[in-house]
């Protein structure tokens, strides 16, 4: 007998606790012992999940019911959620290892999915097109069909909720494929939705490995359209299955975002935006700000400024809300860890050279940051995606010289300008190549009113605000000749 929980499948109205591919365990990254098992689906419980969505979407009574009405049993599950704020950001932090405060905040995000898309399933409209005399023309919204949402383990909670609310709300059945280092929260949701009243089958929980179950499910027929946040090299290998049977995907793969910082900013409101845009989630972040491209009269005293505020940052297990958590596990520390010889080769690495001793920390997947400098734009430790807290700081000496720079990469998904000119603010803002362009902020809570995706390799198709709506819909065009008789 053992004191683990077992995160079981969830497949229509079964909860499965053994699956044709055994059992996965997860840990907390913070202390390395065991969280919680988790059962791992097979080829036969891919083939009911599927089923079980597709029967629900086919044939079930969500898309009989009015759009008023599924909207409704959204915003109860952001209700439910809310309620258990405590218990699901506890459980987060220690899955995932993130301070207990970027877990209230998932957990709020999420909430926010629910009702932003909540409030949205009522206003699906079409349009009336004119076609001239004798004809009447328009457009309807139609649910996609079974929907598959494959979940990195960053924001293994708020990305479900992020990806699912607005499927729901669209019409859309289902499944959802976590990652398997952060099995845990996936569970709390789908229990949520049952509680809050969705029907039997429409949301699914499919754990397992990526290359097994992940494939699988990318690969099915009855499933007619993926979202996937990720890697880049996973992405593409869910594109080629997608492709199989030509179904469409969102992409929400990585970045190397660069934040721009003028001479004229004012450096007690950019330099917390900066360190934040890097270390928040111990840099595991898709769209962490982690090339600084800092005007060279302001060079040194912005080194300066973050060497003495990072050096101060305590580290420690999320649950305990420290500075900064541990990465995701010991693997990826030293993938992380192999950057940092990187950074000595290509320029000067002035923090992170060194692990964390203190014996709390010893069984955990903890680092130090690392502030570069020295290392230009085509440096592999300003071009790679390292998903650890690392910034990489290069100087420029004009306005478009920094835009050039910041655009000079293979990803495009977020950018920071820092300055009181608000000119410069706006024409460096025009010209760069990336989904979301923050000035003199970087992030701002619980924003899940505007859309949110990439450019280049950080993908395509946009998650959050109205437009994200558009991924999980249809359009159908019906046209009506009526001559007069
Ligand atoms: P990953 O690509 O390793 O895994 C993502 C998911 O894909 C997991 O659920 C995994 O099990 C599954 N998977 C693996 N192989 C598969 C296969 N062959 N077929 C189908 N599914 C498969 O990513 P990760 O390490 O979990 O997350 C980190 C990455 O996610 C980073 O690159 C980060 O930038 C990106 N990310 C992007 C966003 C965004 O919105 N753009 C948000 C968060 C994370």
């Amino acid at each position: 007998m053992t004191d683990t929980p077992l995160i079981p499948l969830v497949i229509g109205n079964r909860i499965l606790n053994e699956a044709s591919d055994g059992v996965g365990r997860s840990f907390d990254p913070a202390t390395g012992a065991v969280v919680a098992e988790y059962v791992r689906a097979g080829e036969a419980e891919v083939e009911m999940a599927v089923a079980a969505a597709r029967e629900a979407f086919d044939n079930g009574p969500w898309r009989r019911m009015r759009p008023f009405e599924r909207g409704r049993v959204l915003h109860r599950i952001g209700e439910l959620m809310l309620a258990r704020r405590d218990e699901i950001a506890r459980k987060e932090s220690t899955d995932s290892g993130k301070p207990l405060r970027d877990s209230y905040w998932e957990v709020d995000c999420s909430a926010r999915f629910f009702e932003f898309y909540g409030g949205a399933a009522d206003k699906l409209q079409g349009n009336s097109i004119p076609l001239g005399p004798d004809w009447s023309d328009w457009t309807v919204k139609e649910p996609v069909g079974v929907s598959l949402h494959i979940i990195p383990w960053n924001y293994p909670f708020q990305l479900i909720a992020r990806g699912v609310a607005p499927a729901l709300a669209a019409g859309c059945a289902v499944i959802i494929k976590p990652s398997a280092d952060t099995p845990v929260t996936a569970y709390e949701f789908v229990k949520i939705c049952q509680e809050a009243g969705l029907p039997e089958g429409l949301v699914n929980l499919v754990n397992g490995r990526g290359s097994l179950a992940g494939d699988l499910l990318a690969r099915h027929r009855g499933v007619d359209q993926i979202t996937f946040t990720g890697s880049v090299p996973t992405g593409e290998r869910v594109l080629v299955a997608a492709a199989s049977h030509a179904v469409p995907c969102n992409m929400e793969l990585g970045g190397k975002s660069p934040q721009i910082l003028f001479a004229d900013a004012d450096l007690d409101r950019a330099l917390p935006l900066v360190a934040g845009g890097f270390l928040t989630h111990c840099g595991q972040v898709c769209n962490a700000g982690t090339r600084l491209f800092v005007e060279r009269s302001v060079h040194d005293k912005v080194v300066e400024r973050l060497h003495a505020r990072i050096s101060a940052m305590t580290l420690g297990a999320g649950i305990d809300d420290p500075d900064m958590g541990p990465l995701i596990n010991k693997g990826h520390r030293q993938d992380v860890e192999a950057y940092y010889d990187v950074a000595r080769k290509e320029g000067e690495l002035l923090l992170g050279a060194e692990l964390p001793s203190a014996p709390a920390l010893a069984d955990g997947a903890f680092v130090r940051p690392g502030l570069v400098v020295g290392a230009d734009n085509a440096t592999r430790i300003a071009r790679e995606e390292i998903f650890g807290p690392i910034l990489t700081v290069i100087p420029f000496d004009t306005a478009a010289e920094a835009v050039a720079g910041a655009n000079d990469s293979p990803f495009g998904l977020v950018a920071g300008i820092h300055t009181t000119n608000i000119d410069k603010a706006l024409g460096v803002g025009e010209k760069l190549r990336v989904g979301q362009v923050w000035i003199n902020s970087f992030g701002v809570g619980l924003d899940v009113e505007f859309p949110f995706g990439g450019y280049k390799l950080s993908g395509y198709g946009r998650e959050k605000g109205l437009e994200a709506l558009a991924a999980y819909q249809q359009v159908k065009n019906i046209a009506i000749h009526h001559p007069m008789p």
